[in-house]
């Protein structure tokens, strides 16, 4: 075979993955410049239809040529080595089969943005334009610019033709076939350089560094900057630390060396100056700890998990809350790095988990990498090549980390499993991070351990049929107790004149009571800004968003009203806008509120509110947790966010608000949210063993029998009374659930389609399958009008096949003429 056949031969196509909606993978050709250079998990460049470039992800290489289309080469090549693993590419599909949605959608969730190409899309003039009669005169003067300037970005041919929307114009050009629009290519990650200067090597040389000290005793300043270097490398002893320099700015520090010393010695060849790339990541300084000595009850833990993982992939590990189950999982992670495996911790939300990564970093150091949703572009891009070079063999994170490129895990750890918060709503993917773990471990032989002081129904069922291991750790460490629990009447108290607002007069007397022993309390609301609701006396007008059918909240600092679906906000009115009477009123209460209240009844205390609202920016949540640590705070008001994790040493008092609302909102797993919610917040009391811990909760029934399971810690009690319901119902995890949601602008058009729907699946999966249309709790979220089509199947049903049907069906209903702009949400297993 001569060099022309064997070139001929290796000619070869690669499938590849675009980060847009479309339903499958696209061919292109390879250019004979990148044969055999190409592999799977590399980025290259790609025109997509006529007017689009983007990135996309090599998934396949192989010879075939497509049969449907004439393929296109390649652009260009970003990686020489893959950048998405082979079993990422697996998982890729994994996810957008199991969760119905695209691969492509899959891609661009995964990859950290700074890893995509930028979106600086650029008009190009189109060198195969056929029809200029069909351009008004004002466009062919604007596609003469743009030929003239080669390529215009859509804000600078906006100044040109003097426009605010340009989208119009370009969209009229491109259908004219003048003009194509690319998007430039630039990887978004800038590397952290920092300049620093040393020795010439001449100079680094100790014989001649010697001989340059004596010459510099004419220039004392000149000498003097020489002396202050070496005092910082002593190079005369060791010359090779030259290599490493210092930086210029401990020179500025000392004002009797004078910049112009140092340039002149710069000058005279004697130092430079250099540029090296170093981390943005703070190299830990700080002391390596060994970890701490297990109790006995934590080593028989321990021992419990490693057993059980000779015989189940997956463990559940249900330990109370302050059991300690964070040493445990440390030393099990010592055992698996020794091993020489990865190791994956995922939390729920890491800004909550500040606590914890200052605990493992002491112990694991610099082989921890840190993932989560406040870090910047150029920081996640600096985690992802971590894990792929090695240098993170361990990496704390947040939902997301589960799409690093990992390739030998040995042990994912999920830590409060039971999080709704692991699963991702919007947009697709809507993964579940607990369950993808769970399949990550499948591909590549790695142990799952699942830890919660309330698992989830689904986990804690898996593991009472025996697919998961259990272990049980039911005692605080240290000798410490659970906190003691009592319900507050305040259908009593209102009777008897005992609130003052929203606090019953028992909980300020004990609140003052703990403020006076200088302890600490946390007060729990689920509900942030200062009321959900405003509403008129006379008329009985109730303020409402525009475009979602919900109730605006008050927000009293900014005094505005703001929608918590879409985010819009106004103004508070003075007077009722239907009647015109000033007698508008705040109903209901939420932090803001709670947080003032407090601070009227307790002018001296130091209290701070831990909510969406106050923890926007990258460090406000950190600074709080020290505030409370240090004792500078002597109650913090919050949400959900007061439940996660937190371990405090001074916290007394927990006090849990409208407790009723939680458990009886109508979700078949309210619930179970309530007891798991209920439970955390009451866990943060009384961690240590010489404060005990007590908690109180307000209702309005002091004998919901679910109050009663949280006060006796009765999870199993509460377990087994819930999945009895479960059962009855057919409700997970005696099934699965796919949820469909039509949207639509117009009411009609949405339960139209839905209706539709319902009906085309009910022909392919049966009446008993298929619930609705129904209307959600929320009908309407910006302007979008929506109805819910609820599948349900049998929990060992294979679905594959099913969900080949569902997309089928879903794509028959969307490209239905009458159903133009309706879109169709896939949620598959919803929280
Ligand atoms: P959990 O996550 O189970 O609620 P943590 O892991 O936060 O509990 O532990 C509760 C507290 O007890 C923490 O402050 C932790 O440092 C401490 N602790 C737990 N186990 C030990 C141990 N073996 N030695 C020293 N301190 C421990
Ligand atoms: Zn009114
Ligand atoms: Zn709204």
């Amino acid at each position: 075979m001569n060099q022309l056949d064997f070139q001929e031969e290796i000619t070869q196509f690669a499938d590849v993955i675009l980060p847009v909606p479309v339903p499958r993978l696209f061919t292109y050709r390879i250019p004979r410049e990148y044969a055999g250079q190409i592999q799977p998990g590399a980025r290259v460049i790609v025109q997509f239809g006529k007017t689009k470039v983007l990135t996309a992800l090599v998934a396949r290489i192989h010879p075939n040529p497509p049969k449907q289309y004439q393929a296109k080469y390649i652009l260009e090549v970003l990686d020489d080595t893959p950048l998405v693993t082979r079993w990422q590419l697996e998982l890729f599909n994994w996810i957008s089969e199991y969760y119905l949605c695209h691969i492509g959608e899959v891609m661009n969730v995964a990859l950290p943005s700074g890893l995509k190409i930028s979106s600086q899309s650029k008009v190009q003039f189109n060198p195969d334009f056929e029809h200029p009669d069909l351009l008004t005169a004002r466009e062919a003067e604007i596609v003469e610019e743009i030929k003239k300037r080669q390529s215009l970005t859509y804000d600078e041919l906006a100044r040109f033709a003097d426009i605010k929307n340009v989208y119009h114009l370009i969209k009229s050009l491109i259908g004219k076939r003048a003009v194509i629009v690319f998007e430039e290519v630039k990887e978004k990650y800038t590397p952290k350089i920092v300049r620093k200067l040393r020795l010439t090597s001449f100079y680094a040389d100790a014989g001649n560094l010697t001989e340059l000290i004596r010459q510099l005793e004419k220039t004392p300043r000149q000498q003097e900057v020489l002396l202050e270097y070496l005092r910082h490398v002593p190079a005369l002893r060791s010359p090779e630390l030259n290599a490493h320099g210092i930086s210029k700015s401990v020179f500025s520090k000392n004002e009797e060396l004078s910049d112009s010393s140092l340039e002149t010695l710069i000058k005279k060849g004697i130092f430079e100056t250099f540029d090296i790339v170093v981390s943005r990541f703070a190299e830990d300084t700080g002391v390596i700890a060994s970890p701490p000595a297990l109790s006995e009850a934590q080593q028989l833990a321990l021992a419990g998990i490693v057993q059980a993982f000779e015989e189940k992939d997956t463990v559940l590990f249900h330990g109370v809350t302050g059991s300690g189950k964070t040493e445990v999982y440390i030393h099990l992670i010592e055992q698996v790095l020794a091993s020489g495996s990865q190791v994956l911790y995922l939390v729920p939300e890491i800004a909550l988990t500040t606590q914890i990564v200052v605990r493992l970093k002491k112990i694991f150091g610099e082989k921890v990498g840190i993932y989560h949703s406040k870090f910047s572009d150029n920081e996640r891009v600096e985690v992802w090549k971590g894990v792929l070079s090695g240098r993170f063999q361990f990496v704390i994170g947040v939902r997301s980390s589960v799409f690093l490129p990992f390739d030998n895990l040995g042990l994912i750890i999920v830590d409060e499993e039971h999080e709704p918060s692991y699963k991702q709503y919007d947009p697709a993917p809507r993964y579940h991070a607990r369950d993808t773990a769970l399949v990550i471990a499948r591909m590549q032989g790695a142990r799952v351990l699942l830890g919660s002081a309330t698992p989830s129904i689904e986990s804690y069922f898996h593991a009472t049929q025996e697919r998961y291991g259990l272990v049980t750790l039911s005692e605080r460490f240290g000798s410490a107790s659970l906190p003691a629990i009592e319900l507050l009447d305040i259908r009593q108290a209102r009777r008897n004149r005992g609130m003052r607002g929203e606090f019953s007069l028992a909980l300020l007397q004990e609140l003052g009571a703990t403020l006076e022993k200088k302890e600490q309390a946390i007060l729990f609301q689920n509900r942030r800004g200062y009321s959900p609701y405003i509403t008129c006396e006379d008329c009985g007008w109730i303020a409402k968003c525009d475009s979602c059918d919900v109730s605006l909240t008050y927000h009293q600092r900014e005094a505005e009203l703001r929608c918590h679906y879409c985010g819009h906000k106004e103004p508070v009115p003075r007077t009722c806008p239907a009647c015109g009477s000033t007698k508008v009123k705040t109903i209901g209460f939420g932090t803001e509120k709670l947080e003032e209240d407090l601070q009227l009844h307790f002018p001296a205390a130091r209290i701070q509110r831990m909510d969406l609202d106050t923890t926007r920016s990258k460090t406000a949540f950190q600074q709080m947790i020290q505030d409370f640590e240090k004792g500078e705070t002597d109650m913090l008001v919050g949400t959900q966010m007061v439940s996660k994790g937190l371990d405090f040493d001074r916290v007394s008092l927990v006090a849990i608000f409208d407790a009723d609302r939680m458990i009886h909102f109508p979700d078949f797993r309210a619930s179970e949210r309530a007891f798991q919610l209920l439970t955390q917040v009451a866990g943060r009391a009384g961690r240590r063993k010489d404060r005990a811990g007590r908690v109180v909760i307000q209702t309005n029934n002091t004998q919901d029998p679910l109050l009663a399971k949280v006060i006796h810690n009765d999870y199993d009690g509460f377990f087994a009374e819930e999945l009895e319901e479960r059962r009855q119902f057919f409700y997970p995890p005696f099934t699965r659930i796919i949820r469909l949601t039509t949207r639509h602008i117009e009411q009609q058009v949405a339960q139209a389609a839905a209706s539709r729907l319902a009906a085309l699946l009910t022909a392919q999966l049966g009446t008993d399958r298929v619930k609705g249309p129904e209307t959600p709790l929320v009908e309407r979220i910006r302007n979008q009008f929506l109805f819910d089509v609820l599948l349900k199947f049998e929990r060992n049903l294979n679905l594959r096949a099913i969900k080949e049907k569902i997309r089928e069906v879903v794509e028959e209903v969307v490209t239905t003429k009458d159903f133009k702009g309706v879109s169709i949400v896939a949620d598959v297993d919803p929280v």
